[in-house]
């Protein structure tokens, strides 16, 4: 059984797709000369800004809301050609609209329409979460979650994303709460381009069912006893965690530490396209960062048993 969840939709978006897009439009990406190499990460980046910039540059050619339902599908056919049984697919429909000038609802009932057909014909199950993105600024959250709960019924859970080291969690507390009160699950990005002590305004101040890496929660052992003690699964994406350098090779990546802790572990794959990466592949780098058939068990258990759809 093979479960995502953490997978972002600007992540999967085709290099192919982005291309014949662009053409169609005649948007400057078509004029590209390797737009592989704009959109995929080879290496190490550096760090987590300029892997958001691989991204981050595809959207800006699915320009029209047809073009997202087409996302969508293709998504969960990739999915699917994966063999996943199980897939949670996050966006930021407020990023969308700054890079197409779409209306944000439009952008999420295209997505949805997109994934239920593909979702259907596949039988890859798929629940959806949206993203608040941090970099657009606290005030902006509460306009953000309330797009989000125009359209309440199409996501299991809220999430916040974009540029740790930029706005604290802890600002987005009013606009957490709000989509708490509505039953929507929370997972928060934290711990990847920032420390421990983001793991911990996540938790305490967003109200995280799920961390999205928080893979150096492993500097504080207060922190791993209070997410084992809490059940609070870690989404970890190791080969995303190594083109951000979070770590500096699978060998050395945090994550056995991590399981040995108590913490819940799921492997997941953060970007496909950005990180040339699949979750069967993610799998087998979780071999090369030492971890046992054992612990794959427990991280496929694990992962079932943090879907939130
Ligand atoms: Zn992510």
């Amino acid at each position: 059984m093979f479960f995502d969840l953490h997978r972002h939709l600007e992540g999967t978006l085709r290099v192919a797709t982005t291309r014949a897009l662009a053409v169609r439009d005649g948007h400057r990406l078509a004029a590209v000369d390797d737009l592989d190499d704009l959109l995929v990460a080879r290496g190490p980046l550096g760090g987590l800004v300029p892997f958001l910039a691989k991204v981050d540059a595809a959207p800006a050619a699915f320009s029209r809301l047809e073009d997202w339902q087409r996302a969508g599908r293709e998504c969960v056919e990739d999915a699917a050609a994966e063999g996943l049984d199980y897939l949670e697919i996050r966006f930021a429909p407020w990023f969308i609209r700054q890079e197409t000038g779409l209306a944000p609802e439009g952008v999420i009932d295209a997505v949805a329409d997109g994934v239920r057909a593909a979702s259907a014909e596949t039988g890859v199950r798929t629940a959806l979460i949206g993203i608040l993105l941090r970099d657009l600024g606290p005030e902006c959250g509460l306009d953000q979650v309330d797009t989000l709960l125009s359209r309440r019924d199409l996501f299991c859970a809220v999430d916040l994303a974009g540029n740790e080291g930029g706005v604290p969690a802890a600002d987005f507390a009013p606009a957490f709460a709000r989509a708490r009160d509505a039953g929507l699950h929370v997972t928060v990005h934290a711990g990847e381009g920032a420390g421990p002590e983001s793991v911990w305004a996540a938790v305490r101040h967003l109200g995280a069912e799920r961390i999205g890496h928080g893979v150096r929660a492993a500097e504080d052992p207060a922190l791993l006893e209070h997410l084992a003690a809490r059940g609070i699964t870690l989404e970890v994406a190791l080969t995303s965690n190594l083109h951000t350098s979070v770590a500096p090779s699978y060998a050395a990546h945090p994550v056995r530490r991590l399981l040995a802790a108590g913490v819940p572990v799921a492997l997941c794959t953060d970007d496909p396209r950005a990180s040339a990466t699949t979750l069967p592949a993610e799998f087998e780098a979780a071999r090369e960062a030492g971890l046992t058939d054992a612990d794959l068990a427990a991280v496929r258990v694990n992962a079932r048993e943090a879907a939130f759809g």
